[in-house]
């Protein structure tokens, strides 16, 4: 289900084997034009080995590698149209923030006054104009990355692959950090292709993701629809909670937030599906609620709650408490229908 127009990048068959390990299993992958691309997977998923032969670091044992068209399998990093981002910046520390983006440039012998000018602009766009004549070590840990990013599409690569860019900032820092890189991927309009280890970075920077598990790819589709419709048990647990229970034949999951925790002998509404239980643990989150209920037929879910008018008093009695959960049937995303259902 790739976006309309031709793939930018399309990756068939790539395998890679470090002795024993298959740290890339036979995966296939079409990335679009300008597309904000993640790859989402635990650590030793196989991710970073799936980017650097992208990037042209690493040599598939088997499969193919097209860029716009282009088998590029067999070309050197610097004959490709890419460009990687690191999560340690590798800047050059003896250099000014100017000279570091200009680097590349001077290396493909671009003149001077187009090398200023790309530069400037560059660092207009990660908002660094002002700091052009400092180091790097005068600079805070967010600066630098930007600089990384500046030095990265001053080149005007068709391809930026980001490896975990942010994973050494600090939370608020990179909540910000990642508005900022999806505003800047709008901008320039190249295509990115981002690894994170992180379920809510994927889910609100990208256009599409791809969840690694294994060396495998197990889904891929746009945020909301693998959220919402996780195809295994694997993907419901690792985008979000698990949350699967298993009923008349069939697993499937319900996520925490599309429950409606019903107590004091509320009645579900009609055409709900309804589950009695037991609240083993409440959890006051703050804006929210987390309820841990037991139930009755088997299993355990979580619901996740707003906080309208509770207060956490209120809501830590709950625990204990017999309840209903109540959900619409078209929130129940099957991950299997078993042999031998009632069905
Ligand atoms: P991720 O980026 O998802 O954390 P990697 O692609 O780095 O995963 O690693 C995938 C698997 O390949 C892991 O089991 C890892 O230990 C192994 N691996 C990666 N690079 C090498 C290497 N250079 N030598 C041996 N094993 C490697
Ligand atoms: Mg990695």
């Amino acid at each position: 289900m790739a976006p309309e127009g031709a793939p930018d990048i399309s990756v068939s068959g790539l395998t890679k084997r470090y002795g024993d390990v298959v740290a890339v299993d036979a995966i296939d992958l079409d990335i679009a034009r300008g597309e904000f691309f993640t790859m989402l997977g635990p650590s030793g998923s196989g991710k970073t080995t799936t980017l650097r032969m992208i990037a042209g670091f690493e040599i598939p044992d088997e499969g193919t590698i097209e860029l716009a068209g282009e088998d590029v399998s067999r070309l050197p990093p610097y004959d490709r149209p890419v460009n990687t981002v690191f999560q340690d910046y590798a800047l050059f520390p003896h250099m000014t923030v100017q000279q570091n983006v200009e680097y590349g440039l001077m290396v493909r012998k671009v003149k001077r006054g187009e090398r200023r000018q790309r530069a400037g602009e560059a660092l207009e766009m990660v908002q660094l104009s002002a700091h052009g004549d400092r180091k790097p070590s005068q600079l805070s840990g967010g600066q630098r990355q930007r600089v990384a990013l500046a030095r990265a599409i001053v080149n005007r690569p068709k391809v930026l692959l980001l490896d975990e860019p942010l994973g050494a900032l600090d939370l608020k820092l990179r909540q910000e950090m990642q508005i900022e890189l999806k505003s800047i991927q709008r901008e320039v309009g190249i295509t990115f292709v981002y690894v994170t280890h992180d379920q809510e970075e994927a889910l609100t920077m990208s256009d599409r993701l791809a969840v690694f598990n294994q060396g495998r790819i197990e889904q891929v589709g746009p945020p909301a629809h693998v959220y919402e419709h996780p195809e295994s048990e694997f993907i419901a647990g690792f985008v979000g909670v698990s949350n699967v229970i298993e009923r008349d034949g069939r697993r499937y999951t319900v996520r925490p937030e599309k429950i409606n925790i019903l107590m004091n002998g509320r009645e579900p509404q009609a055409g709900a599906h309804v589950e009695l239980g037991l609240v083993r643990d409440v959890q006051y989150v703050g804006p929210v609620t987390r309820y841990h209920v037991t139930l009755d037929r088997g299993g355990e879910l979580q619901v996740l709650a707003q906080n309208l008018e509770e207060g956490s008093s209120e809501v830590l009695e709950a625990k204990g408490r017999r309840v209903s959960l109540e959900w619409r049937p078209e929130q129940e995303s099957i991950i299997d229908e078993l042999e031998g259902g009632s069905e």
